[in-house]
């Protein structure tokens, strides 16, 4: 199943997103955020394609957090090691930006960079994940996370609170997808400035595996359904400046896409 949150007269809903003649439409309200039901009830609205629709972050978490260093190529070029052990951090919920929202470049940073990500959309409140549990359980969706990153700030502040918090720093969407699968199936992740391809990397490259980061964050810290997880990002990020246009996209999720100011 897919899914999208919308605008709508009576306040933000969740609907179901179905493929018609080759086209996404956006069909069914939904009655509750999908991650805190089973059954996906809901009312049959008339279809709008999704390129059309009034969308929101299809999220609503109570934390995001986020792996650095997750790809090889990407660690490498920046310079860093290898990491040991999965780096975390957090982005608040207020950099949350809905798909085809515009990311605000702030003033005071010289250098911000996108960094196209798989994210995990947690379904059930996890602690402790244990090695003979299938990490899937816990698993609700998948969508698509730009990590913004004001990189001269990251390297001038040493904490990453300030360089990955700014609003407008987290787009996230278009969907959430329910039915991928990454953890038996690897999915692609493409990131393209104005058109032009610059990230390409497989969730089957990420050093820590998701089966991994959820054990080893459920470790020291309760996961609650709907909380965001950002595995990371490949090579090839870079730069954007205002009049640019980000395009994350992964094959099932379809194209996470925002303009720079
Ligand atoms: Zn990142």
């Amino acid at each position: 199943m897919l899914y999208c949150r919308i605008k709508t007269e009576s306040g933000p809903a969740y609907a179901e997103v179905v493929e018609r003649c080759g086209q996404l439409w956006v069909e069914r309200l939904l009655s509750a955020a999908p991650w805190r039901t089973e059954t996906f009830a809901g009312t049959p609205m008339e279809a709008i394609p999704l390129a059309l629709a009034p969308l929101l972050p299809p999220v609503e978490p109570g934390k995001i957090i986020c792996v650095g260093r997750n790809y090889r190529d990407h660690a490498a070029e920046m310079g860093n090691d290898i990491p040991t052990e999965p780096l975390l951090f957090f982005k608040p919920v207020s950099s949350l930006l809905a798909p085809g929202a515009a990311i605000e470049r702030p003033a005071i940073s010289e250098r911000v960079d996108y960094e196209g990500e798989l994210a995990i959309v947690i379904g059930r409140r996890l602690r402790n994940l244990q090695a003979s549990e299938d990490a899937r359980e816990s698993i609700h969706g998948y969508t698509i996370v730009n990590d913004i990153s004001a990189r001269d700030l990251q390297k001038k502040d040493g904490q990453w609170t300030r360089a990955k918090g700014f609003d407008t720093f987290c787009p996230v969407g278009p969907v959430v997808s329910t039915s991928l699968d990454p953890t038996t199936t690897p999915v692609t992740v493409e990131t393209r400035l104005n058109g032009d391809l610059r990230q390409r990397g497989s969730s089957a490259d990420l050093i820590f595996p998701i089966p991994e980061l959820l054990r080893y964050i459920s470790a020291f810290m309760t996961l609650e359904p709907g909380d965001l997880l950002a595995t990371g990002t490949p090579a090839g990020v870079g730069p954007i400046h205002p009049g640019d246009r980000v395009e994350v996209t992964i094959p099932g999720i379809g194209t996470l896409s925002n303009p720079v100011v």
